[in-house]
């Protein structure tokens, strides 16, 4: 038990909504006493406590907020299993100036090649650079817009959607919607167009998006708005799953 003075401290740094000044007050109090700290260090380094778990709290929220299906980031993506793949260009783009810039990103590639992995270490990249990010599946997302709709609540959700500076669509092209489906999402991204970014990633090629968006016209729009300011990564190779399990049942042979 500390000081009766340390304690209506620490309870004043509560009710004034400084948790982390109060949980090191004791801590750096000691520090400062041990070496020759002056007034204005010891108070520099509590705010500097402060700061820091607000920042690392502000982290977590927006992570959480994002709804990444699985959290994986670049530390373990094997750009080596992926030669076709420019490690310097997803680099760069990890610095997010495309999404100041309100640029977009697509990942075309057949499946299992990293094209969500990716999308997701991107979105964790924009988090740390304190922009909000929502990931969503393209089947979800429409399903969400649907059922928005239905309960009078699409504007709501809209405005939601609106406050992301990075909208991820994860899978486009592997299931198909209903028309009105369709047009809910041609508007959520066509409205996004120069305002903020969108990160797509698909298994199918552009010339095939026709097959989602129902009609050459509607396809021929969006393609024109989301590719204008667009980097296209394309990531077509092996399954990274596929090799990784083939290699797995040779092993177990060899055994
Ligand atoms: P896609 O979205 O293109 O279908 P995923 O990103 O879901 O592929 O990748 C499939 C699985 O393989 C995931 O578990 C992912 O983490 C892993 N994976 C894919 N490519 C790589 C890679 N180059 N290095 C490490 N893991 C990878
Ligand atoms: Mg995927």
């Amino acid at each position: 038990m500390s000081d009766p003075v340390t304690e209506l401290v620490k309870t004043h740094l509560k009710q004034l909504r400084l948790p982390a000044m109060a949980r090191e007050l004791e801590r750096l109090s000691r520090e400062a006493a041990a070496s020759d700290m002056n007034y204005g260090q010891f108070l520099l380094r509590l705010a500097e406590a402060e700061l820091a778990a607000r920042a690392t709290n502000a982290l977590e929220s927006r992570i959480k907020n994002a709804a990444f299906p699985v959290v994986k980031d670049f530390d373990t993506f094997d750009f080596a299993a992926m030669p076709t793949l420019s490690k310097p260009k997803i680099l760069e783009l990890a610095l997010c100036e495309w999404i100041d810039q309100k640029f977009n990103c697509c990942f075309i590639g057949n499946t299992g090649t990293g094209k969500t992995h990716l999308a997701t270490g991107l979105g964790l990249a924009a988090c740390r650079r304190g922009l909000r990010v929502r990931f969503f599946t393209a089947a979800a997302l429409v399903s969400k817009l649907e059922q928005a709709q239905k309960q009078y609540t699409l504007d709501k959700f809209l405005g939601q959607l609106d406050r992301a500076e990075l909208l991820i669509c994860d899978e486009l092209g592997y299931v198909s919607f209903s028309r009105n489906g369709v047009e809910l999402l041609f508007r959520l991204l066509t409205d996004r167009y120069e305002r903020s970014s969108v990160l797509i990633t698909s298994n199918l090629a552009f010339g095939d998006w026709a097959q989602v968006f129902q009609g050459e016209r509607m396809t021929a729009a969006l393609l024109d708005r989301m590719t204008h300011r667009c980097h296209i990564i394309e990531m077509n190779g092996e399954s990274y799953r596929f090799r990784e399990s083939m290699k797995a049942k040779k092993g177990r042979k060899a055994e």
